[in-house]
């Protein structure tokens, strides 16, 4: 059954990080935005590990560039542990055929 979410200026169809981010500028603007997605669940793969400069500037307008910088290190952290497993693996193949 269709169930009424009110009025609004902007209707957005699509909550991805587009649809996100323009909820949020538009809504600093005072501009009342209803966001809407097709999907019920959160996407179950991370999306947001590595942020170039213009997204962490875009994060930080809306207020959210700590958090953005947190995810940034845990996954370096991630990167640089997964790495020191691999050099690991291959200095134990290295040792075992002799090279
Ligand atoms: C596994 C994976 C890892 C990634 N990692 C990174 C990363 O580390 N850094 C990075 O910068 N980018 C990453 N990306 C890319 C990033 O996720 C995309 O560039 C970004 O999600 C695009 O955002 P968007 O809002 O344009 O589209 P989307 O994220 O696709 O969002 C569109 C939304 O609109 C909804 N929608 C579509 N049609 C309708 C409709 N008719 N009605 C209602 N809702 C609708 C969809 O359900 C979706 O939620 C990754 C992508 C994947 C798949």
């Amino acid at each position: 059954m269709a169930q009424s979410v009110g009025k609004c200026d902007v209707l957005i169809a699509g909550f991805g990080p587009v649809g996100a981010a323009l909820a949020v500028y538009l809504g600093r603007l005072g501009i009342s935005v209803i966001a809407v997605d097709r999907d019920t669940e959160v996407y179950p793969m991370p999306r947001a590990a590595h942020l170039d400069h213009e997204t962490m500037r875009l994060l930080h307008l809306a207020g959210g560039a700590e958090a953005g910088m947190q995810i940034n290190e845990l996954e370096l952290a991630r990167e640089i542990g997964e790495a020191e497993e691999r050099w690991l693996e291959l200095e134990m193949l290295r040792e075992e055929i002799g090279a």
